[in-house]
């Protein structure tokens, strides 16, 4: 099955666009849905309006040449495999724009069928193992940081508990021993619930599941079975629309919806919290929200809250491995999507969670 990709095509010759267009037409691989713009500031206006997971860019544009919209691309963070087009015998732009961040060139004077599918194969291929590695890195970060940092704080509560114990033993004074004890027992199930978390972040991480349709409607119901006890404790009241399906890995996406429904129980003051999961479709996006009457979080907090282990209250006052969110996010990229969280007028949080339409289905199938 061919799966469905969208390119973008930057080229000021409609001649040439028309040539691009005919020869990945019927490409065995991809299915694509072909956008084209003539100059780079056109080109820039689309990247940012849409989600290309290849691009197709002429040296010789006129205004702004190829090597600065690549970097104009570069600075955008997309994802998009670049392929740049140069004249015959240009071989320094070739090398400049591999430099630059582009994943493969062609000369347009050997333009073939072949040669053209193969350089965006290719190219999709090197970005695809490049976002993996990233994510790896990423995941290995954040296992050294959580190792060395984190987990610090509870064995030295239990060395210093521990102590204490001892020092009762000694004196035969034993009121307090009780108290030490669970204090250990807290740290340790702190570890406990650290690692645990490590793991779930790893696998988030992992490249190589497989993607399929899944119903997000399914993906609640599954979150929400899951938490069962916990919404019945909290008395939580639960109001979920009609979803939509989008391509995805439904473990992971349970993952995401728990995470996020657990920190909309936990970070309530309210005798009820009340959580609302709705959707919108916005230009190549699925926005899910999930909106909740909890404490809100200030809009300078809205970004760090994602990275790992930054929180926003102590252990005390909400008990936590700051791992969550940072999850979520790790799954939504996985996805190729977008997360971030917004005030709403129940005064308390609506975390965003973006996932384009048409992202590929299954490598693996
Ligand atoms: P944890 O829940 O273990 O603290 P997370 O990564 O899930 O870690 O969340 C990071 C921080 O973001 C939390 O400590 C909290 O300060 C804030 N936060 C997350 N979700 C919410 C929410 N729904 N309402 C208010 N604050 C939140």
């Amino acid at each position: 099955m061919r799966s469905a990709q969208k390119i973008l095509i930057i080229d000021d010759s409609e001649d040439d666009r028309e040539l691009y267009r005919r020869l990945l037409k019927d490409d065995e691989r991809y299915d694509w849905a072909i956008i084209e713009a003539e100059t780079g500031e056109d080109a820039l206006n689309k990247l940012d309006l849409d989600d290309f997971a290849c691009i197709l860019l002429d040296y010789s544009l006129p205004g702004r040449d190829g090597l600065r919209v690549l970097s104009d691309i570069a600075e955008r963070e997309h994802y998009a495999a670049v392929v740049m087009l140069t004249a015959q015998g240009n071989e320094a732009v070739a090398a400049q724009s591999l430099k630059d961040g582009a994943q493969d060139y062609l000369s347009k004077g050997v333009m073939t069928t072949d040669a053209l599918r193969r350089a965006v194969h290719n190219a999709l291929a090197q970005v695809d193992m490049l976002r993996r590695l990233k994510e790896q890195q990423l995941a290995q970060q954040t296992f050294a940081k959580v190792l060395a940092h984190d987990l610090k704080e509870p064995i030295s509560v239990i060395r210093g508990m521990n102590n204490l114990i001892l020092d009762c033993v000694r004196s035969r004074d034993f009121d307090e021993v009780e108290e030490f004890s669970l204090r250990i027992e807290r740290s340790a199930s702190r570890m406990f619930q650290l690692i645990q978390s490590l793991k779930e972040y790893n696998r988030s991480a992992d490249g190589n599941v497989p993607f399929r349709p899944i119903d997000m409607n399914e993906v609640v119901l599954g979150a929400l079975d899951d938490l069962e006890i916990l919404l019945r404790d909290r008395n939580a009241k639960v109001k979920v629309d009609v979803l939509p399906a989008i391509n995805g890995c439904a473990p992971q996406l349970i993952q995401l919806v728990q995470n996020l429904l657990t920190n909309a129980m936990k970070f309530c003051t309210a005798d009820q919290p009340m959580i609302q999961i709705s959707w919108r479709e916005r230009q190549n996006f699925r926005e899910f929200l999930f909106s909740d009457n909890g404490i809100g979080i200030q809009p300078e907090y809205r970004k760090s809250i994602f990275k790992p282990s930054y929180r926003l209250q102590s252990q005390d006052q909400y008990p936590g491995t700051g791992l969550g969110l940072s999850i979520c996010k790790s799954i939504v990229e996985r996805h190729r999507g977008q997360i971030w969280c917004e005030d709403n007028e129940i005064g308390g949080t609506t975390f965003v969670v973006a996932i384009p339409r048409d992202i590929e289905i299954a490598k693996a199938s």
